[in-house]
C-alpha cells in the first residue's frame, strides 16, 4: 500500500544534557560497542531504506562531538519540545509527508520498529508508535513501603520513534504549551490518534550504568554473530631409518629404529599441527617450514606446533581439543601416553583433558604392519567465541 508522496524524514533529538548515565559527558556522545550512542542510533534510520532524510537536533555546547556526524545537524533548545521543535521548523517546506521523532538515548532501535512505525503511518494513520505492555506488577511506595497496586491492565511502556503526518504534528508542537513527556502526548493534545506498534526490549533508553552494560552486551552479541567452530585434520607419514630412539608427541622413546625426517620427525606432532592448520584453512607445515630451508633441520617440532597454536590465537581462535592416533605396531606408545599428553598440552597452553593422545596397530597389515614407519592422524577443534 504505497503512496508516491510519501516522504519521510526522521529527527534524532540528542540535545540533552544527561550524565545520570556516568563518566561526566552526555551520554549521547559516550562510547558503546565501539562506537558512540549517538552514532548506533542514527545508522539505525541512515541506513534504514525506508527514512529519506535524517536530522540531528544537537547541543550548541556539543560541536566537538557534533562536527563528526555524518548527518545535518540543528541547535536544540532549552527542553525536550523546544528542540523538537526546532528540528520540525528546519525540516518544514522541505516536502516531508511524514516524520519519525527518536531519542537520542534508544541507541538499540532496530530496523523493524522503524518498520512497524511507518508501516501504520502509510496504512493512514495520524501518528504510530512502538511501545510494550507492562508485565511487571505496578506499586505505589513511600518511605520505603509499598502503599498501594496499580493495575497494569491497559498500561503501556512508550518508545520512539514516534512517527506522524508532517504538516500535523508541526502544527501541534507549534500550538502545545509544553512540558509534553514525548511526543505522542504533544499530538494527542491536538486530536491526533496515534497507533501503538510492537516496541523492543532492546530499544531501551539509555539513563542508569546497569542500562548501558545491558545495551552493550546486546550489541556485541550482534557484532560478534555466531560461535565460529572450525574442525581439522592432518596426517602424517615417516619411516624408519637406523638408529636408537623415537620422538613422538614430544616425548624421546628408546627404540631400535629411529624415524627419518627432516626435522625430528615428530610425525604425532606434525599430524597435531597440520590439523590446527587445517581449521583456519592455512594448509601444513611445509607451507609455513618449507623443508628446502636448511634451518629446520634436526627443529624441534614444538616449534611448529608453537606457530600454529599462535597462529590460531592472532585470528582469535582458542583450541578447544586435539585427539591424536599414532599407528605403528612398535614402540607401544601406551606407557608414554600420559607423558605425551603433558607434553603436547604444555605446548599448547592445553589442560591435558582437551588432548587425546592414543595407539593402535594396523594388525601387522601395510607399511605400519612391516614395521617400515609409523603413521598419525590427528584432529583438532578450534574456536572463536
Ligand atoms: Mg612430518
Amino acid at each position: 500500500m504505497t503512496n508516491s508522496a510519501f516522504k519521510t524524514a526522521a529527527v534524532i533529538v540528542a540535545a540533552g544534557r544527561g550524565t545520570r548515565a556516568g563518566a561526566g559527558l552526555p551520554k549521547q556522545w559516550r562510547p558503546l560497542a565501539g562506537q558512540r550512542v549517538a552514532d548506533h542510533a542514527i545508522a539505525a534510520f541512515v541506513t534504514h531504506p525506508r527514512v529519506d532524510h535524517v536530522l540531528a537536533v544537537v547541543h550548541p555546547d556539543d560541536t566537538a562531538h557534533t562536527d563528526t556526524l555524518p548527518i545535518p545537524t540543528v541547535n536544540g533548545g532549552a527542553s525536550r519540545d523546544a528542540s523538537v521543535l526546532a528540528g520540525l521548523n528546519a525540516l518544514d517546506g522541505q516536502g516531508f509527508s511524514h516524520v519519525l521523532i527518536h531519542d537520542v538515548a534508544r541507541a538499540g532501535i532496530d530496523a523493524t520498529t522503524i518498520d512497524a512505525v511507518i508501516d501504520a503511518l502509510q496504512t493512514g494513520a495520524d501518528g504510530a508508535a512502538p511501545a510494550l505492555p507492562v508485565t511487571d506488577a505496578l506499586w505505589r511506595g513511600q518511605n520505603g513501603f509499598v502503599t498501594g497496586t496499580q493495575n497494569r491492565d491497559g498500561l503501556f511502556r512508550a518508545q520512539t520513534p514516534q512517527g506522524f503526518a508532517f504538516d500535523a504534528i508541526l502544527a501541534a508542537h507549534r500550538a502545545h504549551p509544553g512540558n509534553a513527556a514525548d511526543d505522542v502526548e504533544v499530538a494527542r493534545a491536538a486530536g491526533l490518534d496515534v497507533t501503538i506498534v510492537a516496541g523492543n526490549e532492546r530499544n531501551l533508553k539509555i539513563t542508569t550504568p546497569d542500562d548501558f552494560a545491558r545495551l552493550e552486551q546486546h550489541l556485541q552479541n550482534d557484532q560478534r554473530g555466531p560461535m565460529d567452530i572450525r574442525l581439522g585434520n592432518g596426517y602424517d607419514v615417516h619411516a624408519f631409518e637406523e638408529g636408537d630412539h623415537v620422538i613422538l608427541c614430544g616425548v624421546k622413546i628408546p627404540h631400535s629404529k629411529a624415524l627419518k625426517g627432516h626435522s625430528d620427525a615428530d610425525v604425532g606432532m606434525h599430524a597435531v599441527t597440520d590439523a590446527i592448520y587445517g581449521a583456519m584453512a592455512e594448509g601444513d607445515i611445509g607451507r609455513h617450514f618449507p623443508p628446502t630451508e636448511a634451518e629446520w633441520k634436526d627443529m624441534d617440532s614444538a616449534v611448529f606446533l608453537k606457530h600454529a597454536v599462535e597462529l590460531a590465537a592472532s585470528k582469535g581462535f582458542t583450541i578447544s581439543n586435539v585427539d591424536c592416533t599414532l599407528i605403528c605396531e612398535r614402540p607401544k606408545v601406551g606407557p608414554h601416553a600420559a607423558a605425551m599428553m603433558a607434553r603436547m598440552g604444555e605446548i599448547m597452553g592445553l589442560a591435558t583433558d582437551r588432548v587425546s593422545i592414543k595407539a593402535t596397530t594396523s594388525e601387522k597389515l601395510g607399511f605400519t604392519g612391516r614395521e617400515e614407519g609409523i603413521a598419525a592422524i590427528a584432529t583438532a577443534t578450534l574456536v572463536k567465541p
